[in-house]
This record gives structure tokens, sequence and C-alpha cells, in this order.
């Protein structure tokens, strides 16, 4: 049954749009594009400016229009780089998604689609934290991708990650639909309704140990106690196992489907849910999450790069040397080492270090390494600057045949916060951005500049976040001199693309 609701949202989602006209992407290929280039649909932006908000000289900031609202008054704006690339490669989604039940679970067999998206546009909506009087289960999504060598894949996964997501969702739905209970360890794959006629999560933890087991405890062939130990697993857990493999299953997607549509370079991808009264973000790549509360940050995110993830990349590397196809070193040296300093000590360190220690230097060391460069120039395989991601299936090395993917993983990080049993005030947020936010402004500066905007602003006005999110871009893309963008205190503008969104937290509260 779940094999056949895969393949018909499979086909539900890869029949939308398929071959598109309108919109080019680069990456020369002669097959047709998945979805063609474009901004945010919630943008309600024409052909025309769409056209007009790719001008790399006055680089315009987007905004929501006047007519439009984002689900809890979302703010949001962006900006196109200063040239790095012809189109605008962050691209943005935000929905809410209400998720059926199984078709397995319903009288009508035939009924396949795993969510249907809520018209939340343009005139918005607030949220629900508690699950709805139907049988549904709705959540609030919001996510930035952010492109390279290309839109086609950024433009895909903001198309497409969320319906994953639905699909991984709808199978422990019923688990999550029921307060408290723990997830089962073992789990028909028919309908789970039996579960639910249990009256005590021990009966059901018991249940589900039995089914598992040789034989009744006490039995002769009944193992030692020890055997029966379960750990206990949460229903949070399960939300994030959901997020986790929706990631991975839309790798896998984009993976197969570049195979008969044009879906250029790779992304990151950085998105939020908000489910039954909790957020979860879930981050694989280099944009960043912050929470802002009374003035303070919370930190919801951590970037992944070739120095944050040195030891991880090192230790695939040590463990299967053959994808370094001989041209690299998993060893990391301060410097490239020259032939002239074989056989003298020079500091290294590998996966199993944090600190360097001295070693003999020999032929092998001359290799280039794995991980070179520091900070935004740090690169993986002297190739990319990013390590968790999606795409990128044919990235390989410049004139070799050694492939990035292994060392480019598609697994998020899932951070939770409490939503609603926290107090929050209307000027505190969640702030999503692109790392052409963050290169240039610091966790500080951001909160800073939030808070002090929203503290100027009418509380009763619905655009105030946007106005926010606008308000950053500004102070991250700065104005155009004589010398490029420049921003506060004459230093560099960001000149990379921008992408902000801005969601207010107090809106959860007041949905209890
Ligand atoms: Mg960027």
């Amino acid at each position: 049954m779940l094999t056949r609701v895969r393949s018909a949202v499979a086909s539900l989602m890869g029949g939308v749009m398929a071959g598109g006209s309108g919109g080019e992407q680069p990456g020369g290929s002669d097959l047709p594009l998945k979805f063609p280039y474009g901004r945010a649909e919630f943008l309600g932006l024409s052909p025309d400016e769409v056209e007009c908000s790719a001008d790399h000289i006055a680089r315009p900031i987007l905004i929501l229009k006047e007519t439009r609202r984002l689900p809890w008054s979302t703010g949001y704006a962006e900006v196109i780089n200063a040239g790095k690339s012809t189109l605008n490669e962050d691209q943005a989604c935000c929905e809410v998604l209400v998720i059926k039940r199984r078709p397995s679970e319903t009288s009508t067999p035939n009924r396949t689609p795993s969510a249907r998206r809520r018209s939340s546009l343009p005139n918005g909506e607030g949220p629900s934290l508690n699950l709805d009087a139907s049988e549904d289960l709705t959540f609030h999504y919001w996510a930035l991708f952010d492109g390279h060598a290309g839109s086609g894949a950024a433009v895909v996964a903001s198309r497409l990650l969320h319906h994953h997501i639905a699909l991984h969702l709808q199978e422990v739905m019923e688990i999550l639909r029921t307060p408290n209970l723990v997830p089962p360890t073992c789990m028909d794959e028919e309908p789970i309704n039996h579960l639910l006629n249990a009256t005590s999560h021990r009966a059901l933890t018991r249940a589900a140990s039995l089914r598992g087991a040789a034989g009744a405890p006490g039995s002769p062939s009944t193992p030692p106690t020890r055997f029966f130990m379960e750990k206990k697993v949460s229903q949070e857990s399960l939300v994030i196992g959901a997020i986790e493999n929706a990631f991975k299953d839309m790798d896998v997607q984009i993976q197969k489907e570049k195979e008969s549509y044009n879906i250029s370079g790779g992304c990151t991808a950085l998105m939020v849910l908000c489910l039954q009264g909790k957020l979860y973000v879930g981050n694989a790549g280099d944009s960043r999450a912050i929470v802002i509360r009374a003035g303070e940050v919370i930190p919801m995110s951590a970037e992944f790069t070739p120095e944050s993830e040195r030891q991880r990349l090192q230790f695939l590397a040590y463990m299967q040397p053959h994808l370094l196809g001989n041209e690299f070193t998993h060893l990391e040296f301060p410097r490239r080492v020259q032939r002239k300093e074989v056989g003298k000590k020079m500091l290294y360190r590998d996966f199993t270090m944090s600190g360097w220690a001295y070693k003999t230097i020999d032929d092998d060391d001359l290799k280039f390494p794995l991980i070179y460069g520091e900070g935004k120039k740090a690169r993986v395989l002297a190739t990319i600057g990013v390590t968790r991601g999606l795409g990128d299936h044919n990235l390989k090395v410049h004139d070799s045949n050694i492939y990035i993917k292994p060392f480019l993983s598609c697994c998020p990080e899932v951070r939770v916060y409490p939503l609603s049993e926290c107090e929050h005030g209307a000027d505190d947020v969640l702030v999503l951005g692109t790392d052409g936010l963050w290169d240039v402004l610091s966790n500080k500066e951001v909160a800073e500049a939030v808070t002090c905007f929203l503290a100027n602003c009418d509380p009763d006005d619905q655009h105030r976040y946007t106005m926010a999110a606008q308000d950053l871009i500004m102070r991250a893309r700065g104005v155009l001199k004589d010398q490029g963008w420049r921003i506060s205190n004459d230093r560099l503008g960001s000149g990379d693309d921008i992408s902000v969104f801005i969601i207010p937290l107090v809106c959860g509260n007041k949905q209890d």
C-alpha cells in the first residue's frame, strides 16, 4: 500500500509543470526544465516583474505586495546578487499544508494525494497549534534554498520538499494525532487503528514488545529479560525522522529526474515546520535561523562548511580512499606541503584530532588536501564551499572523474523550539536568512536591527514584519557607491543573493 501511495504522489509531483516554458536556466542541457525559473509564488510577480528583479545594477529589494499576506503575518524580502550569476539562485517557499489520512484508512481506494495546500494566499491566515477537529493534520512551513552552479535544484526543492515532508508525516499521523501516545516499536504496514483503541501507553508498548518477541515471557524459549528492554521514542523524534527522510527522498528524486529534466546545480536547504506547538528547524548548508526573544539570540541552526565538518569528511576519505582518486590527501596541514619538505616534520591533523601534532612528511602528503582554504574560501576537493545540501549529483572535481557527492551530504540537522511552552512578545521573531545576510551581519547586529525596527512600528500594522525584513536586506546589501556596495561603517555590502523571512512568534501563542 505504501508503495502505491508513494508512486501516486511521485507521479502527482512529477507531472506538475513538467517541461514548462518561460524562463531559462543555465546548465547547457537540451532536456526540458522540471519547473521554469521564477520567484516565490507568494510574491505574485508578473513575468515582467521577475525580469526587472534580476537587475544587477539597481538590485531592487522585493517584498510582499500590500494585497498579500503570509501566514502569521510573516515578513519576507529578497534581493538579487551583484552579478555573480544571471539569475537569483535563492528560492523561498511558505505554505500551510493539511495532511489527509492515508488512502488505506479511508473507504475510497483511489484517493492518493498525501497533502493539500490550504488557501493561505493571498489573504493569509493564523496558525493552528492544535489538531484540527477533523481527522486532518495541519502544519505550517517556511523554507529558503540557496542554489549554486545554476538555480535548477533550488527551484525544484522549493516546489517539492514540503510534499515529501507531508508524505512522511502522513505515515505516522495517527500516532501524532494521539496525545501522549508513545510510538510503538513495531507497526503493521496496514492501518494502525487498533493502536488507537488501546487505553494506556504501557499496554501499547507491551503489545509492541510481544509482537516482536519469539515467545511469551516465562516460556522455555523466552530470552533473558534484558532482551526485552526497549528504547522509548518520543513523538518529537518521529517528526524529526520524517524531516530527515524527506530531505533524503528529495535528493533521490533530483538524482532520478536529472535523467529526464534539466535540473542544474545544487542548493542548500533551511526549513521550518510548525506542528503541534513546536517549531522544527531543519538545516542542510550555510543558511541560518535564529530566534530573537526579548532581544536575546537563540541559534536554531549551525552552518555546515568544510571547516565545521572537517572530521566527518576526513573520516569518510580515510575509510574510502578511492573517493579521493589518488589526487587528494585526507590529512590537513597548515599550508601546502612542498617536495623539498619530504623527510622533515610538519604540523598535521586527521579525523581523530581537533588539535595539531607533528608527522614526518612523505610523498603521499604532497597530494592536494581534501579541505583547503579558510573561512568563506574553504573548499572540499578544491570545488565546493558547503558540505550539506540537495542536488549536485554530477558535480566533479575539475578535469577529473572524482565526484563531490559522497562528501556533500543531504542530511539535515533538526533543532526543536518549544513554541507553545514559551511566552512571546510582539517583537519576538524567528529570522531565517541565506548566507548573503550572515556574511555581512552578525547575529547580534541582526537582533538589534530587528528589535529596534519593530519597536518603532505600529503594533497593529500587519506589514511590520515585511518592513523589518526589507530593512535587514537594506542593511546587508547597502548602497552603491564608487567602490561598490557599502553598508554601515563603510564596510563592503553583500554581493550575494539575500533572502529573509521574519516569522513573529507571538502569533503562535495567540492560537492556543
Ligand atoms: Mg548565498
